[in-house]
């Protein structure tokens, strides 16, 4: 499926100068993504810097301030973090990536290596004396808590289910746990599959790899390429079979959804899927829904719109097709809603509760689906907080000891806002941003389908939000 190898021009100092040049003319972001974004305010500190005192930005002050963008997506031009992660590939094709990021990123491994040596893993992580030195090998902040491998995966109990073969229904979809549902937080997987199976929805758990978010962000092109063309090959197979996609996780949404399709449009094979003319740039109308296209003048935008992104080597055909059929679980669980085939039967949840919508859920531009979701179950209040917020923790970047310090003060405005609100739980799609909260604030955190599967629960109406 790969087409062609990317062959890097330009090196990663003359990639981050031009996105720093662009946004220093344009100055929008300097007030814009103050308080939610590290990259930014470097950025800006570092010009501002070069222009006062007329010494240039050095190259170790490049190469941090790649390392401070985390693709959350709040920026306003796509092309700038991506132009970063373009210039971290390229540090790292020239550095080779530190072992302890590939192990870091390699979420699937861990867990092998957790379920292989439990006790040894446990032992590691206890010990005064070894998880110091541990944590400062591999880069980590010594008050982060690591989130902990549980003893049987997501991936596990799906196979004995039986939910790891096809299956046929009246409705299917094939669901892709990503690795903090299928590793993490399997409870997650189990409460998607129980929601989805309550409104007679067959699951299907087809083979998957992690989604390639993280090796992008750490610049491990490679990684993230091959592991995307994994995905892609399985999960086009159940969309052969007649499957939707379901996602829940809002990082494997985003990057499946927006990021792999990014410019796959232009591509030659789309413009002849869609019988676009020789002179003729066909795109599709985001105004307009089914196949309504834009027609462009080849001749005007040819040369600027082309398939020449971070995912061009993989088929643009199969990036459109994954993205196109891939729903996040809250979106296909709205879109059943709105045809009058949702079991609305809840059992009622008092209490109260803060739900966050993600930066990577915000930036499919689907609205807020679980919130409406959530309102229906009777009892539960549930308030939106941090409509333009992210909580900081951007994957692996709030784990890491350099960065802990810029995650907590990215994080720090929504931290209070949910303080302020002081809910008896907070509920967001976002694992990391689960993490995040974990960490800093007294309240319980969920996942949205935890607590529609709760109240789906019947026997135990009145369970509260412990
Ligand atoms: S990201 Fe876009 S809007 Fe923001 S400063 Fe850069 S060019 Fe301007
Ligand atoms: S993607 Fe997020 S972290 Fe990266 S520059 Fe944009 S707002 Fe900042």
């Amino acid at each position: 499926m790969v087409t062609s190898e990317a062959k890097p021009e330009k090196t990663p100092q003359e990639i981050l100068r031009s996105a720093i040049e662009l946004c220093a003319d344009c100055d929008t972001c300097r007030f814009l993504m103050e308080e939610d974004c590290a990259f930014f305010p470097e950025l800006y500190r570092l010009w501002d810097q070069e222009t006062e005192t007329g010494i240039p930005i050095s190259e170790a002050e490049l190469r941090r301030l790649a390392e401070l963008c985390t693709l959350c997506g709040l920026c306003p031009c796509p092309r700038i973090p991506m132009d970063v992660m373009e210039a971290k590939s390229r540090y790292i094709d020239k550095e080779g990536l530190p072992v302890t990021t590939r192990l870091l990123t390699d979420v699937p491994r861990l867990a092998r290596l957790c379920g292989t040596f439990p006790r040894l893993i446990n032992a590691l992580q206890s010990s005064r004396t070894v998880d110091p030195l541990l944590r400062k090998a591999a880069g980590l902040h010594p008050e982060r808590q690591l989130p902990a491998f549980p003893e049987e995966s997501f991936f596990q109990w799906a196979e004995k289910k039986g939910l790891t073969s096809p299956r046929q229904g009246s409705r299917n979809v094939a669901y892709f746990a990503g690795c903090t549902a299928g590793y993490l937080f399997p409870q997650i997987g189990r409460a998607v599959v129980e929601v989805l199976e309550r409104n007679g929805v067959t699951v299907h758990v087809p083979p998957q790899q992690c989604c390639g978010m993280p090796q992008l962000v750490e610049g491990d092109r490679q990684g993230a390429l091959k592991r995307a063309e994994a995905n892609m090959t399985t999960l086009l197979a159940s969309v052969q079979a007649g499957d939707d996609l379901v996602s829940s996780c809002p990082t494997c949404g985003f990057f499946m959804k927006a990021l792999l399709k990014e410019r796959a449009y232009y591509s030659e094979a789309y413009q002849k899927s869609v019988n676009a003319g020789a002179d003729e740039l066909k795109v599709p109308d985001p105004n307009k829904s089914g196949n309504a296209h834009r027609v462009l003048k080849k001749m005007m935008y040819g040369n600027i719109l082309k398939d020449d992104g971070y995912f061009s080597s993989l088929d643009p055909m199969a990036r459109i097709g994954v993205a196109e059929h891939l729903f996040d679980v809250g979106e296909y669980l709205a879109r059943l809603h709105a045809e009058g085939r949702l079991d609305t039967r809840f059992s009622a949840i008092p209490g109260r509760m803060a739900y966050f919508a993600p930066c990577h859920l915000r930036e499919q531009k689907m609205g807020r689906p679980y919130l409406e979701l959530l309102k229906l179950i009777p009892g539960l209040t549930v308030e939106l907080v941090g409509d333009t917020e992210c909580c900081g923790m951007g994957g692996n970047f709030g784990f890491k000891a350099d960065f802990h310090e810029q995650s907590l003060a990215v994080g720090r405005p929504l931290l209070e806002k949910i303080r302020k609100r002081d809910p008896q739980a907070i509920v967001t799609d976002c694992m990391s941003c689960r993490l995040q909260f974990g960490q800093s604030l007294p309240y319980p955190v969920f996942h949205p389908l935890e607590i529609l599967a709760r109240a789906y629960q019947s026997g135990d109406p009145n369970s509260g939000l412990s």
